[in-house]
């Protein structure tokens, strides 16, 4: 029963990021380029990459599985038009470059338009690290996730204390597969499950670190603790903001630091749990 409900909660709160430079080399987005200018009537090889992308993000308001082909159909172009609104670039409908640029971008991959009322019912949360791939010490992770949780914890009711067994929260770097049914895909770097199942795992083979704005200026390394807090975020029941600077916003820029809960975020926690 306990893992039915989780599998239920992770299916709509999947978190996934994407690294840009590996996106543009994977094969899932190989022909992308090509797409640019299809609209509806269209057929096009490789436009059901774009239903799939629409599909996993939750644009569609059904089932397509049967659907997946490459023929530009209306609901291609009303998913398209809500990914575009969301974007917040020119609702045309059809796959222009800002939207190739778009499905590009490093995101999370928890859908983008979800409704969920999973909440904690303890303010109080333990937290541990169990990790398969040994990516960094626990030692040096530990303090950066501190920090993570700590922001949080400034603007909601909860506190959160480091555990070492049984504890409400589990954050580890895992492989590819790491048997919770839900493999990373190459464009993934990290997924989280809402309250009350509590775990957070980062993908381990992409590069990680703790200042991506270090030695040598921009890098494509990911920023942990910018990760951290928007996992956390997923963590307690929250989900995407549609705001650009939201630290809950479905993207993330690789080599940038993104740390800072900002209003909205904070309103959206209030909200959640006024106490
Ligand atoms: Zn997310
Ligand atoms: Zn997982």
């Amino acid at each position: 029963m306990a893992h039915k409900l989780s599998t239920q909660f992770f299916g709509a709160f999947l978190v996934l990021f994407v690294l840009q430079p590996f996106v543009i080399k994977s094969l899932e987005f190989e022909s992308i380029q090509n797409l640019e200018g299809a609209q509806k009537g269209d057929v096009v090889n490789g436009l059901n990459q774009i239903k799939k992308y629409l599909y996993k993000y939750g644009y569609y308001h059904h089932d397509i599985e049967g659907t997946i082909d490459d023929k530009f159909d209306d609901s291609l172009e009303s998913a398209l038009k809500a990914y575009q609104n969301y974007l917040g670039i020119d609702v045309t409908g059809k796959i222009d470059s800002d939207t190739i640029e778009g499905v590009l971008t490093p995101r999370c991959g928890v859908p983008d338009h979800l409704v969920s009322s999973a909440k904690w019912r303890t303010r109080s949360l333990d937290w541990r690290i169990s990790s398969t791939v040994n990516v960094f010490p626990d030692a040096q992770l530990s303090p950066v996730l501190t920090k993570a949780f700590t922001s949080w914890a400034k603007v909601s009711p909860f506190k959160f204390t480091m555990g070492r067994f049984k504890t409400d929260i589990v954050i580890g770097f895992l492989k590819k597969d790491h048997a919770d049914g839900f493999p990373f895909k190459d464009k993934e770097f990290a997924h989280a499950f809402p309250p009350p199942d509590g775990r957070l795992h980062f993908y381990a083979k992409w590069n990680w670190t703790f200042d991506p704005t270090g030695k040598g200026g921009k890098t494509n390394k990911v920023d942990v603790q910018s990760i951290a807090v928007h996992e956390i975020g997923h963590l307690l029941g929250l989900d995407h903001s549609n705001r650009t600077s939201a630290v809950m916003y479905a993207f993330y820029k690789p080599g940038t630091i993104k740390r800072d809960l900002t209003d909205e975020d904070k309103k959206r926690i209030k909200a959640l749990y006024p106490n």
